[in-house]
């Protein structure tokens, strides 16, 4: 039998109430697929601070670092909001993301055919659904470059610095080019070529790696022309690939097309299959333990780590299907529609469980 061992970190707030639920669908999805994924949960965040006096304790990370795939939750609440900055449950999420060197962030963007309704954009743009994934650069580029400020003059200035290096770029757009190959064959690379010397570099890295994917078409696009054409029309994309800071924006206009936070799952990878899985929504307090939770974006986050780290292709489409079937017969309260019932966070779990046992 298949075997994988997996890290939890259920975290605070609405949390460990949709990492339940995400648990629940993995159990199906081994009973039905056949094989077996061990457990071992960690503390982060809140939760970590107040068992241990930090957001990430040492034994979290070593944890982590000894699993195929994470899975995390989320982290904060009201409680810990007065604490400083490096002892804060935010902290515990930056910390771990460095300590497993993820440079590679996915976000999808996606509409479920039962939601079209929920998305910002007119139906006759959408269409019957939509399906975008961004691969952002996550460990380089202006965020991490060389920063400062001078005086002059008694004028101050303040500079920041963008910086790519070709390993760099082969190693984000090898990403890209994988991913389009498990789904739609297509690549678009966004870049300022027409001004920013770190981006004509970016793509010429782009166009020679292309080269090892003759199954992939690869286009280009500047990032203030991808800005408009993902409101203008979403449908031309699959796969996008960017840099740290374009993708920081680009990824959440794509993903608020979709118009639900409570449905975005995101994916952050390092080398090899290894990657950390969560929901692109935090903690939500003000709903913590009222069983209004939305758990589908834990859900397909679980799904994302089935198809990127467990190679589990077959288990994550199911439980794709699984969800968009169950969101034509119940909703949780955040995506609530018509005639269709309101359910918890819980039975909304059971429901994607029973659709994926039938
Ligand atoms: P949030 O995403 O937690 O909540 C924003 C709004 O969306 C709230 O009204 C909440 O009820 C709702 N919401 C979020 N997820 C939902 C779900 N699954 N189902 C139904 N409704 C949902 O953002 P916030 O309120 O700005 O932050 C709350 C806490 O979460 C803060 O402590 C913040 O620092 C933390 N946070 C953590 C992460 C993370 O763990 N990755 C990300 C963002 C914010």
């Amino acid at each position: 039998m298949r075997k994988y061992s997996v890290t939890l970190l259920p975290g605070d707030g609405i949390g460990p109430e949709i990492l339940n639920e995400a648990i629940k669908v993995l159990d199906c999805v081994c009973n039905k697929f056949g094989f077996e994924i061990q457990y071992k949960t960690a503390l982060i965040g809140g939760a970590a601070i107040d068992e241990t006096g930090v957001p990430l304790p040492n034994e979290t990370v070593d944890a982590c670092k000894s699993s195929d795939a994470v899975l995390l939750a989320a982290v904060g609440g009201y409680k810990w909001d007065t604490l400083p900055g490096h002892l804060r449950p935010e902290a515990g999420l930056l910390g771990i993301r460095s300590a497993l060197g993820l440079y590679a962030n996915l976000r999808p963007a996606r509409i479920f055919a039962p939601l079209k309704n929920t998305s910002p954009l007119k139906s006759e743009i959408i269409g019957e659904s939509l399906d975008i994934m961004v691969v952002r650069e996550l460990t380089g580029g202006i965020y991490f470059g060389e920063r400062g400020r001078k005086e002059q003059d008694g004028v101050m200035s303040a500079y920041d610095t963008e910086c790519y290096s070709v390993p760099e770029i082969q190693r984000i757009a090898k990403v890209a080019f994988e991913i389009a190959q498990k789904r739609g064959g297509r690549v678009c690379s966004v870049d300022k070529a027409n001004v920013l010397e770190s981006s004509r570099l970016w793509r010429e890295t782009v166009i020679e790696l292309a080269e090892d994917y003759p199954d992939i078409e690869l286009s280009h696009l500047y990032v203030d022309n991808c800005a408009m054409q993902l409101v203008r029309n979403p449908k031309q994309f699959d796969v996008i690939v960017t840099s740290n800071i374009f993708g920081d924006i680009l990824s959440d206009e794509a993903s608020m097309i979709s118009g639900s936070i409570g449905m975005l799952a995101s994916a952050s990878l390092s080398e090899g299959s290894f990657g950390l899985y969560e929901p692109v929504h935090g903690s939500a307090p003000d709903i913590a333990g009222l069983g209004k939770a939305n758990p589908l974006a834990m859900i397909l986050s679980a799904a994302m780590m089935l198809k990127y780290s467990l190679n589990e292709q077959e288990a994550a489409d199911s439980i794709e299907s699984a969800v968009n079937a169950a969101l034509k017969v119940a909703r949780t309260p955040d995506i609530a529609g018509d005639d269709v019932p309101i359910v918890s966070t819980s039975q909304m779990g059971d429901i994607v469980c029973k659709i994926l046992q039938n």
